[in-house]
């Protein structure tokens, strides 16, 4: 479904990736889990679209949960992977999820659901990315949605967000979401929680980053699209990691 301008959208449960489609084109941003290819393929069937069609792969950042069906899509298509340099190196590496984050509290019915969830569609044996293609702050990719890059480091080293200036959306990634990740709670803009960052003060730090974007459709890499200015996004945020620490 579309989400919002030319921005599509396919159910993965609390796993979110995107089309962006431009003038027939498309751009794929992150890629679930390989279990969800078959969710992928449908969705371009829906569209009227197929695999030829995609003309980019692009990362929001290099965890198991981004990096799915990618390498299947680009052996499939040749289209490239971009990835920031900061996580190019753990998406060529197999497995990569915050496991001590995620074990530790699969106690919680939800988190022990999510990682049912990693586990049946192919966590274990996740095709890693044998070739990527890195960006780096402020490039605009010549790609379809030409999005803009925002290095956000914090929840991984080379996490990034994807500017979508002419549309006014942005894809966040997991810089900032909208569903708690560990009990499944959807709501206002947030971090990830602590357990789950590679840097948390970095990862708060650069959510100041996102201030000066201004009105926007945020579309996150876990929750539900969130309409409005991103200085209250971040203040929102801001006042919910206070929170979960
Ligand atoms: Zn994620």
């Amino acid at each position: 479904m579309e989400i919002a301008n030319g921005v599509h959208h396919f159910d993965c449960g609390p796993f979110n990736w995107y089309l962006i489609e431009e003038e027939g084109r498309l751009t794929l941003v992150d890629a679930g889990f390989p279990g969800h290819y078959s969710v992928y393929k449908k969705g371009l069937e829906l569209l009227g679209k197929s695999s030829k069609d995609i003309e980019a792969i692009i990362l929001t950042h290099a965890h198991a949960d981004h990096i799915g069906f990618a390498e299947k899509v680009r052996k499939e298509t040749g289209a490239p992977v971009y990835v920031h340099s900061g996580d190019a190196k753990m998406a060529c590496k197999p497995l990569q999820l915050p496991w001590f984050g995620l074990l530790s509290n699969a106690w919680r019915t939800y988190t022990a659901k999510m990682l049912g969830v990693a586990i049946v569609n192919g966590v274990f044996t996740l095709p890693h990315l044998t070739k990527v293609q890195t960006v780096s702050d402020g490039q605009l990719l010549d790609v379809p949605g030409k999005p803009k890059i925002l290095h956000t480091p914090g929840h991984t080293d080379g996490e990034i967000a994807l500017l979508l200036e002419d549309r006014k959306i942005l894809i966040s990634g997991d810089t900032i979401v909208t569903r708690n990740l560990l009990t499944g709670e959807l709501g206002q803009p947030q971090l990830t929680n602590p357990i789950l960052n590679h840097n948390y003060k970095q990862a708060m730090r650069s959510l100041d980053l996102l201030r000066e974007i201004g009105e926007v459709t945020m579309l996150s890499g876990h929750g539900t699209p969130w309409i409005g200015d991103m200085n209250e996004a971040v203040n929102i945020a801001l006042e919910n990691s206070k929170r979960t620490n």
